[in-house]
Order: C-alpha cells, then sequence, then structure tokens
C-alpha cells in the first residue's frame, strides 16, 4: 500500500494550485479508470485532487445555439441530457456503448477524455512498454496486437485510445476548455492527442497540470441526423475493437454535409476528413461510402494479426452512413 494525499476542492483556481505545487499529483474524477492504475501500480501519484465537487457539472446552451459540457459531468448524465439526445444523438450513443451503468454513473467526462490505452502491456509493470517507461520497447509489435492500431501509429507504439465519447466528440468539432496556473485555454478534440512518433509517453497537447474544465460542442444541424456504431467482442461492458461515428446531410440525394470519425483503429479519435471530402457534393451511395472509406483506409499500416479492422471499418462506414442516408430521405 503507497500512500498518497486526498484533497477535495471546490474551485478550479484551488484544484490548479494544489496540482501544480505537487508534480505526482493527479485530478481524480470517478476514478473509473485511474484508481484501476493505482492498484496496478502504473500511476503512483503522491496527491489526489478530487474534482466531483467543483462547479462544473451542468450541461448548457450557448449563445450560439452550441452547447457546453462541464468536465464534471456524469456520463450517464451526459448521455440522458434531452438536449444531447436531441442534437447530437451520436454522442449520447457512444457514451451508453461504453463501460456499465454503475460505470457510467461515476465516470465524468474529463476522465473520460484523459482514460490511458487499454493495451495489456501497458498495465502490466512487469512488462516492457513505451509509453510506460520510456525506452523500454513495445512487446504489442511481435505480442497481442488483435485490438491495437492500424493507424498513425509508430514502432514505438500501436496502442489505441479508449473512449468511445471522444470519437462522437471528434466528429462534432468539440473544443476542449482547460484552467492551468499560467491562466485558461483551448483545444480542438481533434488537436488534443498528440501523434505517437517516437514519444507515446506523451499523449496529450494539454499543459502540465492542466484542469479540463469542460467541452463545447459548435452547433451543427447535421448532427441531428446522427449515428454511433460500437463493434466489441460482447454486447456489453466491453471496449471497442472498431467504431464509427457519422453525421450525415442529403438532399436529392447528393451528400450536402458528412462528419465521419473511427475509433479503436488509433491512438486518438480518427476524424476521417480524407473519406468527408471525398463525399460532399457527390452521391449518396453504397458504392460512393465504401470508395470513401477505401480512401480514408489507405493509410492504414495493419500489424499481423488485425487486418480485420481494415474490413471491419469499411463495413460500418457503408452501413452507418446508408442507414443515415435512408433516414434523412423518408
Ligand atoms: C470495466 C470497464 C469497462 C469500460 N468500458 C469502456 C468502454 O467500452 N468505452 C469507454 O469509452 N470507456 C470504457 N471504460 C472507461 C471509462 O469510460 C473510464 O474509466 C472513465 O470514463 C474515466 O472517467 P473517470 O472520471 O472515472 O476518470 P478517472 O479515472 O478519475 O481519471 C482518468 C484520468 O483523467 C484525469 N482527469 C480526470 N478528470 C480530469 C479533469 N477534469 N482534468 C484533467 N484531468 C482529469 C485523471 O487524473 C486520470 O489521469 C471502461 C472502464 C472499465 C473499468
Ligand atoms: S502498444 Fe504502446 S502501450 Fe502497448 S506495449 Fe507498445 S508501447 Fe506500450
Amino acid at each position: 500500500m503507497r500512500e498518497f494525499e486526498y484533497r477535495r476542492v471546490l474551485d478550479v483556481s484551488g484544484a490548479v494550485a494544489l496540482l501544480d505545487a505537487e508534480p505526482d499529483a493527479r485530478f481524480l474524477g470517478g476514478g473509473t479508470n485511474l484508481v484501476d492504475l493505482m492498484k496496478a501500480g502504473v500511476e503512483r501519484p503522491t496527491r489526489l485532487v478530487d474534482v466531483r465537487e467543483l462547479p462544473l457539472d451542468r450541461v448548457e446552451t450557448t449563445a450560439d445555439g452550441g452547447l457546453r459540457i462541464g468536465a464534471t459531468v456524469t456520463n450517464s448524465d451526459l448521455a440522458a441530457h434531452p438536449e444531447v439526445r436531441l442534437r447530437y444523438p451520436a454522442l449520447t450513443q457512444a457514451v451508453l456503448a461504453a463501460a456499465s451503468g454503475q460505470l457510467r454513473n461515476m465516470a465524468t467526462v474529463g476522465g473520460n477524455l484523459l482514460q490511458r490505452t487499454r493495451c495489456a502491456y501497458f498495465t502490466d509493470v512487469t512488462q516492457p512498454c513505451n509509453k510506460r517507461a520510456p525506452g523500454s520497447g513495445c512487446p504489442a509489435l511481435k505480442g497481442e496486437h488483435r485490438n491495437h492500431a492500424i493507424l498513425g501509429a509508430s514502432e514505438h507504439c500501436v496502442a489505441t485510445h479508449p473512449s468511445d465519447m471522444a470519437v462522437a466528440l471528434a466528429a462534432f468539432d468539440a473544443v476542449v476548455s482547460y484552467e492551468t496556473a499560467a491562466g485558461p485555454g483551448e483545444l480542438a478534440l481533434t488537436d488534443l492527442y498528440l501523434s505517437v512518433g517516437d514519444t507515446p509517453h506523451r499523449e496529450t497537447a494539454l499543459p502540465p497540470g492542466a484542469l479540463i474544465t469542460g467541452v463545447t460542442l459548435p452547433p451543427a444541424p447535421v448532427a441531428a441526423n446522427s449515428r454511433y456504431r460500437k463493434v466489441r467482442e460482447r454486447a456489453s461492458f466491453a471496449f471497442a475493437i472498431g467504431s464509427v461515428a457519422a453525421a450525415l446531410d442529403v438532399r436529392d440525394g447528393v451528400v450536402r454535409e458528412v462528419r465521419l470519425a473511427f475509433g479503436a483503429v488509433a491512438s486518438r479519435p480518427w476524424r476521417a476528413r480524407q473519406a468527408e471530402r471525398a463525399l460532399t457534393g457527390g452521391p449518396a451511395s453504397a458504392e460512393a461510402f465504401m470508395a470513401a472509406a477505401d480512401a480514408e483506409l489507405a493509410a492504414a499500416e495493419p500489424l499481423s494479426g488485425n487486418a480485420y479492422k481494415v474490413t471491419l471499418l469499411r463495413n460500418l462506414v457503408v452501413a452507418v452512413l446508408t442507414e443515415l442516408a435512408e433516414e434523412t430521405a423518408r
């Protein structure tokens, strides 16, 4: 049993100051990932700063008609919020496809975005792992990598980011707000996660000690016709082996606007911009959906054991966009 200090905070500046003063401190959301990692010896914080009583637990409409989601909103409350369900249904579906009811009741938005990879070597401190112990190697390359990355990985790490929520947020151009001792800042969600390169231990572009305060969704009428589809090895309580968040606006058989993001294929939610470009202004047909998926997945570099993900993603894109196209045509 390792000793650590536990502090509960009521204001944002107090939270940031407590983390700033202690290099090995961590913010504690629902604890559903961090506490597991502490038990495994992967995380060894000297101080936990519990953020759950900060005044960041609301979902509010912004002046321009978007939504502002506080960082301590629970995953359950986010999924159930009427404005989210109505205007960004893929986000509700993504959150409900994750974990279990009990976990979603505890888990927060900020913690969900910063949850760590589920690579088994990362969570086993007896194994080498470049992400946990830089320079020690990546046993997943020749070992167990069935659910590892096919896009944007490197020879140093092929782990995926496990969040379902982040995939829908990426499709909807979400912006993450944070606070540091030096002041506030913002990052597009798609820029929150760093490329793997040769520094897989550096996972986000957040400044050290940054407290995520919320996520803003800009208004996006196309998001009302959106869907999240997740494939996993059992029907519930399992991480994705591939997922797609999609939104589609079709008029007279032509794609006016499309949003597409993939999950469980990279170290970050993968916004499929190449596929979006290929589709916009063209026919809303299964052939076009497949060609767009292929254009995006042309960059895939699967390992020996996870090439199935390329086919899986292509089929997911075609299925989800076909469903959305049929619904807009009604
Ligand atoms: C059995 C199981 C199954 C799961 N299945 C899925 C799944 O299918 N899909 C999925 O997406 N997730 C799944 N999860 C993961 C779950 O969604 C995450 O554990 C949860 O969202 C993390 O939120 P939390 O508030 O508990 O974070 P915590 O565990 O409290 O924190 C996680 C990390 O975020 C940091 N942090 C927390 N809040 C902030 C903040 N405001 N600012 C800055 N840093 C912060 C912490 O310091 C820590 O590093 C599963 C978890 C379990 C245990
Ligand atoms: S894939 Fe990444 S997290 Fe997994 S063992 Fe390799 S370096 Fe570690």
